[in-house]
């Protein structure tokens, strides 16, 4: 069965790696971009989360976020999440490479988590750099629109994500392909795997002599490339792959 051995390889590794994408936050309530349900279906991104359009109208990107951040910031990790932060725990994962910007690894327990497309946990002031929290900003959105550095007075207050368009963090990157490369086992979660380079990361992996697993609700291009292929929630399928693990070793 595909779990036990999912199981197995997790168990006999020594520098397995996770990359994750929006699935693995879907079941803790936020939207995924692509997939059913994704908020790609009800959005267009160029015009709502690309830089340009960000600098030509804060207030667009806000109307949206104001509609859609409650939602993101009440997010509580999933047994998904949970379960990842377990397998770092025993030893059996180096780290977490993620798509995600909500923070839910580090909120599950995860520490080393790198984070591609940076955090919208928090904003920073594009004219003074002042930074702030998110949620403090999100506070202020339905009396001020577009929000407002408190420092400067500046409307340009972005959240610390990578909007389309904008250059990856490079250091974050060279760091995800490094563990990618030096991974015996590359498990991949929730991610539809379309956005580069993340989705160069475990072909990266595979080169290098690592064994893919995927986790996905949906068929994925990669899965021609996987050792094991489970479809389904990770919500479900990882803490299973957790719970026969300990059940090895034991
Ligand atoms: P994606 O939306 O393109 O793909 C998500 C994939 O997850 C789909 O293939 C879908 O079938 C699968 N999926 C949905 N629910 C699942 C579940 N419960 N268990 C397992 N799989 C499930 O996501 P992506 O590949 O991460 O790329 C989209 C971009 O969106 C990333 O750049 C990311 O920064 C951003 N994003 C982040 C969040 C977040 O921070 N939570 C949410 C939406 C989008
Ligand atoms: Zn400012």
């Amino acid at each position: 069965m595909s779990v036990q051995r999912a199981a197995e390889m997790l168990c006999g590794s020594r520098s397995a790696v996770a990359l994750t994408g929006a699935g693995v936050s879907a079941e803790s309530g936020i939207p995924t971009f692509r997939g059913a349900g994704g908020i790609w279906s009800q959005y267009d991104p160029v015009k709502v989360a690309s830089i340009d359009s960000f600098l030509e109208d804060p207030s667009a990107y806000w109307k949206v976020s104001k509609e859609r951040g409650p939602a993101v910031l009440a997010a509580r990790p999933n047994p998904g999440h949970m379960a990842l932060a377990a397998l770092e725990r025993a030893g059996h994962l180096v780290g977490v490479v993620t798509q995600n910007t909500d923070g839910l690894h580090q909120d599950a327990g995860n520490h080393r988590v790198i984070e591609l497309h940076g955090s919208g946990r928090m904003v920073q002031c594009l004219d003074c750099g002042a930074r702030e929290r998110r949620a403090d900003v999100q506070s202020r959105l339905d009396f001020e629109m577009p929000p407002r550095c408190k420092t400067c007075g500046g409307v340009f207050l972005k959240p610390t994500v990578v909007l389309f368009g904008e250059a990856m963090p490079i250091l974050a990157v060279e760091e995800a392909f490094a563990l990618a490369r030096a991974a015996d086992v590359m498990l991949v979660v929730g991610s539809s795997l379309v956005v580069y380079p993340a989705a160069q990361i475990p072909f990266a992996a595979v080169e290098s002599g690592a064994e893919l697993v995927v986790v996905n609700a949906e068929p994925t291009h990669l899965d021609r490339l996987a050792k094991v292929i489970i479809r389904g929630r990770s919500g479900a399928v990882l803490p299973e792959i957790a719970a026969l693990m300990s059940a090895v070793q034991d």
